[in-house]
């Protein structure tokens, strides 16, 4: 067969896998389970698994678990929570924790040819040996040492928490990762899944090109920043005789005025500057879906980016105007009006409204197949005061979908207003075209939330602090008397309120009375950073 047989599309800016061949493509995603997934990993996930499809091979999605103090249970259940969401089938799930009597031998193999070495010397000392490319004085122990104090590590004694295991690579390497890193390590907290069975455990940087090749991984994707370590888990596959796996190195996705680190991202959660993983201002994938990303639009966005090795500072507007081409036309609109602005217009000629007045009015005026709803039509209107404010007697306004009113009276101090229905006036004729709702007992209240960033410098520079860049004006709320209609909306319905832009449902309406409004979260429309 040829290969172009199988291949889908390519998507805009996605290369294709060097030395990839059709069905024998294999992909993994490793997650460390010590939070949430953020819209980084997305990319990671998403680019793998796009490879994995498009070369119609495999995708594994691997808990990457071997460090035990950061790691839960909570995380991993969450991981693939948010895999589901994004639409994300692994072929394979696996653990690193499932190798670790595997990884264990083969580190033990390491040092019995002497590629490896036990290590008691102090973590800053060591630094500074691997600044001065100094050779560790432990670094010529005999087997029988080594595997010695490997024993006292594994111990978990509080004398074997001074040992470390190292790789014998290279002191004088120029690549600083060469420098003999460490590659096992005690802890003593207990592994979420294998408990307290082991009390020392691998590192990434060993168990990382072990599994990878275990696995049958074909092409290890790792961020750029990773460049500097591919020649240390080249290194780690020839030392135990594996099969080497390709890398293919793609950029690390960044947003302006974002924090994307697990570590920071916890500070925010763990402070209360945040409701939780899923807060609407967080860049977690909950935090995105709950802000009103579509995900057929995410993954648009982010497969567009491709895998260019390019590192890119992405801006918020641009994902946000990609979410808006995909879901505007879908969504239906709906008025409503703020309560703390809105002025009443009252109307002599509404043709004889009663209790059962209604306009027919369609969902969506440009899509008439989304259907028509019904708005109530009384004498009394609110509109906003800020679009009648400073309205002449004798001008004509129109109120959308229904029609030209002359307005007669005018009160900007009390916002009180009247005016008649100007018969056969053309409404697009009028400078002021407002929203407006009928003074009805079935309107609902509706509460608005608008967010911003967490972070209010476009790009932290080295050693800048995040906290001391915090944007504490990153919510807004406001209530809203609104259409009857918004109260069979469903949780994650989008509409757009007309003239104010598209929400996301994020609670349904509870009825009548304090607490019980409909919550609807504001989507970015793209347009502002
Ligand atoms: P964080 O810095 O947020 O803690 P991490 O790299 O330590 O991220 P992992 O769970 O180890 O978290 O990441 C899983 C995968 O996601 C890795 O392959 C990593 O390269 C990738 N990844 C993490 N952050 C980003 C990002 N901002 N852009 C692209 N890929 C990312
Ligand atoms: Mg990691
Ligand atoms: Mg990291």
């Amino acid at each position: 067969f040829a290969a172009k047989d199988v291949l889908e599309p390519l998507v805009s800016g996605c290369h294709m896998l060097e030395g990839a061949l059709p069905y024998e493509v294999c992909t993994r995603f490793p997650p460390e389970p010590s939070g949430y997934l953020h819209i980084g990993h997305a990319k990671a996930v998403l680019l793998n698994d796009y490879f994995a499809r498009r070369y119609k091979g495999k995708l594994i999605v691997r808990f990457d678990d071997t460090n035990p103090s950061k790691e839960k249970e909570e995380y991993q259940q969450a991981i693939i929570e948010d895999l589901a969401k994004l639409e994300v089938v692994p072929d394979i799930v696996t653990y690193t924790s499932d190798y670790f009597e595997q990884i264990r031998e083969y580190a033990l193999d390491l040092v019995r040819e002497g590629k490896a070495f036990m290590d008691d010397t102090p973590q800053e000392a060591m630094q500074a040996e691997r600044m001065a490319r100094q050779n560790s004085s432990r670094r010529d122990l005999s087997v029988e040492d080594n595997l010695k104090y490997f024993a006292l590590m594994e111990s978990g004694s509080a004398e074997g928490a001074k040992w470390c295991l190292r790789l014998k690579v290279n002191m004088q390497s120029v690549n600083g990762t060469m420098r003999d890193p460490v590659a096992f390590r005690q802890n003593t907290t207990p592994h979420h899944r294998s408990g307290d069975k082991y009390k020392a455990y691998p590192t990434y940087d060993l168990a990382c090109p072990i599994v990878d090749s275990v696995e049958g991984v074909t092409h290890a994707l790792r961020t750029t920043e990773y460049n500097d370590r591919d020649e240390q888990y080249a290194w780690v596959q020839n030392a135990v005789r594996l099969r080497r796996v390709r890398i293919h190195g793609f950029a690390r996705m960044n947003f302006m005025y974002t924090e994307l680190s697990k570590r920071k991202l916890t500070w925010f959660v763990e402070n209360g500057h945040v409701t939780g993983w899923d807060d609407p201002r967080f860049p977690t994938v909950r935090g995105v879906v709950r802000r009103g990303i579509n995900i057929t639009a995410l993954k648009r966005y982010i497969l567009g980016q491709g895998a260019s090795r390019n590192i890119t500072l992405m801006q918020w507007s641009k994902f946000w105007a990609e979410n808006k081409k995909e879901i505007d036309d879908k969504s239906p609109r709906f008025m409503a009006i703020s309560e703390e602005g809105k002025a009443t217009l009252t109307i002599s000629n509404v043709p004889a409204p009663d209790a059962n007045s209604f306009l027919t009015t369609d969902c969506h005026p440009k899509f008439p197949e989304m259907g028509k709803r019904l708005m109530k039509i009384s004498n009394t209107v609110y509109t906003e005061s800020s679009d009648l404010s400073g309205v002449q007697v004798g001008e004509e306004i129109t109120l959308m979908r229904w029609g030209v009113v002359k307005i007669t009276k005018a009160d900007d101090a009390t916002s009180m207003y009247e005016g008649e229905f100007a018969k056969d006036a053309d409404p697009k004729l009028p400078k002021r075209k407002m929203t407006w709702l009928s003074e009805s007992a079935q309107n609902i209240r509706a509460e608005l939330f608008e967010f911003d960033n967490l972070i209010n410098k476009e790009k932290l520079e080295e050693g800048e602090d995040f906290k001391d860049f915090i944007n504490e004006d990153n919510l807004a709320s406001m209530f809203a008397v609104c259409d009857a209609n918004i109260k069979n909306l469903k949780k994650d319905d989008v509409i757009q309120i007309e003239r104010r832009g598209l929400y996301r449902c994020d609670k349904v309406y509870g009825g009548k009375g304090e607490g019980k409004e409909i919550k609807l979260f504001m989507i970015p429309d793209g347009k502002t950073k």
